[in-house]
């Protein structure tokens, strides 16, 4: 499971930056040409924090549309996984995708220690 493979890796990056912290939400970005699927993300991560600071934590995910600008008829349109690299301005085929690729970590929301809850 692709996905279950990158839950684990945002928990180690987290957890690594803020050792012996509790993280109580971390917030992901997904690019819609990243290849990632959040839901199947979402899903894995119960099971990828478990035993680990971030058991129990929250995941936000944050989706990133991708855009792509022609550099025929210079206009820039929002396309998802399908998109064949044919602008739908003018036709021409090459492209230049400027986003929706990424999948990165955008914040860790780690409890402070502070105070009794
Ligand atoms: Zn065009």
């Amino acid at each position: 499971m692709h996905e279950y493979g990158l839950a684990v890796g945002v928990v180690a990056a987290v957890t690594a930056q803020v050792p012996g912290r509790r993280i109580r939400a971390v917030g992901v970005k997904v690019g819609a040409r990243s290849g990632v699927e959040p839901f199947a993300l979402e899903s894995s991560w119960p099971l990828a924090t478990e035993g680990t600071a971030a058991e129990g934590s929250r995941l936000d995910i944050e989706r990133v549309p991708a855009t792509v600008a022609c550099s025929s008829c210079d206009s820039v349109t929002e396309i998802d996984e399908f998109f064949d690299y044919t602008c739908p301005q003018c036709g021409e085929i090459v492209m230049d995708v400027r986003s929706g690729a990424e999948f990165q970590i955008a914040y860790a929301d780690v409890d402070d220690g502070e105070g009794d809850e």
